[in-house]
């Protein structure tokens, strides 16, 4: 289960963030789960709630957002549909898996600072 891993590897980088900017806390983190990105929400939010008892993210809420996969052309930015031959019609580039579609991103900290 690699979720336990990646919700370490957020924290430590949060509490770092939280500490470069003398937060006096986290009030909340807001992550965006790609759906190729191989995390189970569930078990991601299962994760985090283990890991974040005695860490400076013990109060804070985590907000996930799930990001469908999709596809677009790489010259023309036209999307290609879900299902359908990856590839542009018009100028029959291989379609390009668009941005965030297999990332785990962490979008916003909501930090307490003096
Ligand atoms: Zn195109």
């Amino acid at each position: 289960m690699h979720e336990y891993s990646l919700v370490e590897a957020l924290i430590s980088r949060v509490e770092a963030e939280a500490r470069r900017r003398q937060a006096l806390g986290v009030h909340g983190l807001s992550v965006r789960i790609g759906e190729l990105a191989g995390v189970d929400p569930e078990l991601f939010q299962t994760a985090y709630d283990t890991f974040r008892a005695g860490t400076l993210c013990a109060a804070a809420p985590l907000t996930l957002r799930f990001v469908p996969a999709s596809w677009s052309c790489p010259r023309c930015a036209t999307p290609i549909p879900r299902g359908e031959v990856l590839r542009c019609q018009a100028c029959q580039e291989p379609a390009r898996l668009d941005e965030g579609s297999d990332a785990l991103t962490l979008d916003g900290i909501d930090l307490e600072v003096p």
